[in-house]
């Protein structure tokens, strides 16, 4: 398969050249030449077929003969290796539980499966890879994961002192071994603008091959449609589709399910629930985009102001407004609404929401109101103990995984320094 920048303006690139490239020279997002229809084969067994056969055949026309498919079945299974239960909270309401993976959020799987191909891809060359990433706490920490002990590969993570959870530290920072993380005195943005820089540095360029791991890149956004599959398989009614409603901040998480969707998974209709960042809710009323600066909430994996990848659900759709408008819905839900959904799904059903699943609940529970015949679920893209406010909020964790109480005696390795490009370039010249 081929893919073609939204751009326009750079020549298509084979999926190996995608990976390796991240982006387009012309600053558009990859996107695949055709969206495959899975057979009649395909569903046929559906029910029965295990998440290692249904990731395979869902990514294998992407990848085409560029991964062998005995090597890409490995990358498959390596990728899906934990549950994706959906479980039933309302009469109407389940929620498809992404939060069983290395570092407790969906982001994993995505690093995960691109780990495995970059790992491929860099096999035969002789270059040092260095794999560079800014992260305001979610993301750092799935790609450190997925990275660890990957052969090769060296990995550098930038975040903001102070402002990632207690957890999400200590994810990015105990693992060592090829992870280095570095704690910038600054924000996420200045983090963001180290990384680029770095990225855009031919002096750099010359000595190693540099990459990012941002969520624009396919192999990070073509196997988040797997777990959309794992929950039809766990949907119990075959005569009504259900509605399926995404917390999202840059669109590649929802828009990966339109792609399914496209593919032949039967949806009734997607939500998109946005925080205050609700750039894409307001263009769905009044056709226009207009991004903003990004504002802090409470769910701050989704605080974005210029959602990158929303340029490919228009590309899905043909930019045309009326059909997009068909199947997706969007809504934009404050901090209060957030916090009282919080509350009041702990109080009622015994349940425990993270910040963005509760952003996921409440859309999905208006857009139900209006439409009392259907029926959904929505995505918990983390586990609540990720995020410190849930206990100021509902007043518990729940349970804590394991996971995380072996990460509390573990101790923190991090280098500080200054945003300072000049700082970060010397450090990355001493790992070459
Ligand atoms: C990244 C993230 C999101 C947003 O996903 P997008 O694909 O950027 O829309 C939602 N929830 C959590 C917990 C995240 O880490």
């Amino acid at each position: 398969m081929n893919f073609f920048s939204t751009n326009k303006q750079s020549v298509k690139a084979s999926f190996r050249e995608a990976v390796l490239n991240g982006q387009p020279p012309d600053k558009g997002l990859y996107f695949p030449e055709k969206i495959p229809v899975l057979s009649a084969d395909f569903w046929r067994d559906f029910k029965r077929k295990t998440k290692e056969q249904i990731a395979f055949e869902v990514i294998k026309s992407y990848v085409g003969d560029e991964i062998s498919e005995e090597i890409l079945f490995e990358i498959c299974s390596e990728t899906v290796n934990f549950d994706f239960p959906l479980v039933k909270i309302t009469e109407n309401i389940a929620t498809l539980e992404l939060f069983y993976g290395a570092t407790l959020a969906f982001k994993d799987i995505g690093a995960r499966f691109m780990s495995r191909c970059l790992q491929y891809f860099s096999r035969e060359t002789s270059e040092k890879t260095i794999v560079i990433v800014a992260t305001s706490g979610d993301t750092g920490g799935a790609v450190a994961n997925g990275f660890y002990n990957v052969d090769g590969v060296e990995v550098v993570i930038l975040y903001p002192q102070g402002k990632v959870s207690r957890v999400q530290e200590l994810q990015l920072t105990t693992l060592g071994e090829n992870i280095s993380a570095f704690e910038v005195k600054g924000t996420f943005d200045d983090c963001q603008t180290l990384a680029k820089t770095a990225l855009a540095d031919e002096d750099l360029k010359r000595k190693v091959f540099l990459t990012s791991a941002n969520s624009i890149n396919v192999a990070r956004w073509l196997p988040q449609q797997f777990y959309y599959f794992y929950a039809l398989q766990q949907w119990q009614d075959d005569k009504n589709a259900p509605v399926i409603s995404v917390p999202s901040g840059n669109f590649g998480n929802i828009c990966a399910g339109i792609l399914a969707h496209v593919s032949g998974l039967p949806v009734a209709k997607f939500i998109a629930a946005t925080n205050a960042n609700d750039v894409i809710p307001r263009f769905l009323q009044s056709g226009k985009i207009e991004t903003k600066s990004s504002v802090s909430t409470l769910s701050n994996a989704m605080d974005v102001g210029n959602p990158s990848n929303f340029v490919r659900i228009l590309e899905i759709f043909d930019n045309d407004f009326l059909n997009l408008k068909e199947k997706l819905e969007a809504v934009s839900v404050s901090d209060e609404t957030t916090a009282r959904t919080m509350r009041d799904v702990f109080e009622q059903y015994n349940y425990i929401l993270d910040p963005h699943g509760a952003v996921g609940f409440y859309g999905l529970q208006k857009h139900l109101e209006k439409n009392p015949a259907q029926k959904g679920f929505f995505l918990e893209t983390a586990h609540p103990v990720k995020f410190d406010s849930v206990k100021n909020i509902v007043g518990t964790f729940g349970a804590i995984p394991k996971a995380v109480e072996n990460l509390f005696s573990r101790e923190k390795q991090s280098v500080e320094i200054e945003a300072d490009y000049g700082d970060l370039k010397k450090i990355l010249l001493e790992k070459i």
